[in-house]
């Protein structure tokens, strides 16, 4: 196998956390330089910038973008125009149509453009599709609630135009549900709430539907405290499933089915590494979609300021 050579652009909370020991596990790909403005790894080639890596850096066939989604689309162009392949950190960009022409130069360069998902590779949410495929659902309830503080620590460009707020996890529940749910769902109504010094929300509620009429419902805060919060509750004509901790445990009528070891990074890097042996591309953007209609039909509120 031919070992894919991966610069790390952005090496901040997500590259160290998962990146580098995904990267490090997976056969066929390699770590090879990192290009960051503030960080760098002992032992590894390092650049301030992409243009920087690309002009003089080692050779490298593909760079994963873990930059925030305000820069990455730019960093996505010049590398595709560089001929690399380019794996997204999740949301694939900070908008829907800018994803557009990174596609197009994708397939013109025959190289790998993948927006990743993480969540989807939860070890419960395939085991979840298969089951609800059988099932007539009646009802989706999502609860995303987390402390901003803990995950996101010092993160100003959540807070701005583009960073999204608290729908940086909430987009990941909803990459599970366009998933595990069989037909496509759409949102009907939206409240947001915004801290008055603040460009992204804190918190929003969601009202979705599919097709059939489907009622869904999604509840996203960032100021939760205590326990969190990372459930999708589904009831069906034959049971009620719990998919919980963000995909990683399943249960039917509060008895487990389905648990098993975190593997979302190692089984992002195996689709990358078996994509961009052949140059195609997997660029899903329901869930960013979901998200921008979120946005364009949310009511507004404004709530006390947030401080970090
Ligand atoms: P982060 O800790 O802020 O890291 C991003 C890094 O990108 C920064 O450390 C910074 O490194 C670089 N950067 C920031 N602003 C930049 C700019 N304007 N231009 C160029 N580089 C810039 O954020 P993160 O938590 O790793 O999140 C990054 C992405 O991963 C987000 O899209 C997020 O949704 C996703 N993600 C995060 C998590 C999580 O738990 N945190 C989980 C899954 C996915 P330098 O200052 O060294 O350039």
């Amino acid at each position: 196998m031919t070992e894919l050579r991966i610069a790390i652009v952005g090496f901040g909370k997500i590259a160290r956390d998962q990146h580098l020991s995904a990267i490090a596990a997976v056969p066929g790909a390699t770590l090879t330089a990192i290009a960051s403005r503030n960080a760098s790894l002992p032992g590894l080639p390092h650049f301030a910038t992409i243009e920087e890596l690309l002009e003089k850096g080692p050779s490298i066939d593909a760079v994963s973008l873990c930059t925030p989604p305000q820069v990455r689309r730019s960093q996505a162009a010049a590398a595709l125009a560089a001929g690399k392949h380019v794996m997204l950190e999740k949301p694939p960009g900070m908008g829907v149509a800018e994803l557009d022409p990174l596609i197009a130069m994708a397939a013109e360069a025959k190289r790998t453009l993948f927006a990743t998902w993480h969540s989807r590779h939860a070890p419960a949410v395939e085991p979840a599709r298969e089951w609800l495929t059988a099932r007539r659902i009646k009802s989706v309830h999502i609860s995303w609630k987390e402390d901003v503080r803990v995950w996101h620590p010092g993160q100003s460009w959540i807070w701005e135009p583009g960073g999204l707020g608290v729908f940086d996890p909430g987009i990941n529940a909803l990459s599970i549900l366009t998933k595990i749910l069989p037909k496509p769902v759409f949102v009907t109504a939206a409240e947001l709430a915004f801290p008055a010094n603040c460009q992204a929300p804190i918190a929003a509620s969601l009202t979705l539907t599919d097709i059939d009429g489907l009622p869904v419902t999604a509840e996203f805060d960032f100021r939760q405290t205590g326990p969190q919060s990372w459930d999708i509750l589904v009831e069906t004509e034959q049971g009620r499933m719990t998919l919980s901790g963000g995909g990683r445990h399943m249960a039917i009528e509060g008895k487990t089915v389905a648990e098993a070891p975190d593997e979302e990074y190692r089984e992002l890097y195996r689709r990358f590494v078996a994509l961009a042996a052949t140059g195609a591309s997997d660029v899903d953007l329901a869930p960013l979609r979901l998200v921008a209609d979120a946005f364009l039909l949310g009511k507004r509120t404004v709530v006390e300021p947030f401080v970090d």
